[in-house]
């Protein structure tokens, strides 16, 4: 195969817990987190050597501090390859929206060179590897519904749960750096310390594997929780007040994906989930609306059917 397509979906976080800090400077935390349809689009093409990025958004590096150009250099130094490759990205995901796209897009480069290259590294040896170059990294190499723990590295699969409706809500031009909201998580946590004030009774991990051991939407929505929304939600008021919408248009529940903006509403069809968007639309003109649904895969690979080498 010389070259291919690749599908690097997005993820939503329907749980997302902190649970304390580590030595390493990250947070021990525990999620759940699901892939949802919308998605980037990557074309791969082999070359002699080198690896040259380009993106159709102006706002993405097309150097090393794109991840998927770091994924690609990463296994060219691990898998001692002097191999090279065209990486076009085709932006879907909205960026630094707490849906993962970069970390979706390396996450497919990891997964299309494994197989141009014939680099023949299994599913937890790509995983590793993606843990090296960010924390979602190795949840998008499957996707799926997974239980993610550590720092987001150690993965459990879930039952596959497909289909439900999604409507999300990203105010335009507004980006949440993850890395802020997670120094200033644990920068309130220190200096409230034992004056913490008691949280409402805040879902658990118990109750949230539980909804979705039984694929039930309403008691899933009853279970969603992102403890950043203790900092994000203070510092940007359209957060809370997309998640308020989307309950007003009939959303089960709503909640902010990873360190935010983007806010989801778990819908009870995708009727209603494409009404509740025009209605929104119309309500809030700086703010995009996309629905999608749960998906059972991270990344899907199509290979160029001009490069497959006859046999
Ligand atoms: P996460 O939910 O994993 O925290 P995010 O969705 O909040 O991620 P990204 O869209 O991955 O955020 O972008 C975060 C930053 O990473 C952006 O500011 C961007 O400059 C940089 N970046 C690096 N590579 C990419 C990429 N392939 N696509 C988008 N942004 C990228």
């Amino acid at each position: 195969m010389q070259a291919c397509t690749l599908i690097a979906r997005a993820k939503i976080n329907l749980y997302l817990e902190i649970l304390g800090s580590r030595p390493d400077g990250y947070s021990e935390v525990a999620m759940v987190l699901q892939s949802v349809h919308l998605a980037d689009r990557l074309q791969l093409k082999c070359r002699p050597h080198g690896i040259h990025l380009t993106c159709d958004c102006p706002e993405v590096p097309t150097d090393a501090r794109n991840l998927a150009y770091r994924a690609a250099e990463l296994l060219q130094k691990e898998c001692h390859s002097s191999a090279g490759v065209e990486i076009h990205i085709e932006k879907h995901i909205p960026v630094a929206a707490g849906l993962a796209g970069g970390s979706a897009d390396a996450a497919a480069v990891l997964v299309g060179l494994n197989q141009l290259w014939g680099l023949g590294l299994t599913v937890g040896e790509l995983q590793s590897l993606a843990a090296r170059l960010g924390s979602d990294i190795p949840f998008c190499v499957q996707g799926g519904t997974q239980l993610a723990t550590g720092r987001g590295e150690v993965l459990e699969p879930l039952a596959d749960w497909e289909g439900i409706p999604v409507l999300l809500a990203k105010p335009k031009h507004l980006g949440v750096s993850t890395a802020w909201a997670y120094q200033a998580f644990r920068s309130r946590r220190e200096s409230l310390g034992a004056n913490a004030p008691s949280e409402p009774a805040l879902p658990t991990l118990p109750q949230a594997l539980a909804a979705l051991s039984r694929q039930d939407p309403p008691a899933l929505a009853r279970s969603l929780r992102n403890d950043l929304e203790q900092v994000v939600l203070p510092e940007y008021a359209i957060v809370g007040e997309l998640r308020q919408a989307l309950l007003s248009a009939g959303a089960l529940g709503s909640l902010m994906s990873g360190s935010g903006p983007t806010v989801f509403g778990i819908m009870p069809s995708l009727e209603l989930a494409t009404q509740a968007r025009d209605t929104l639309r119309r309500q809030f003109q700086n703010v995009e609306f996309w629905v999608t649904q749960f998906a059972p895969t991270g990344i899907l690979l199509q290979p160029d059917p001009c490069s497959l080498s006859p046999t």
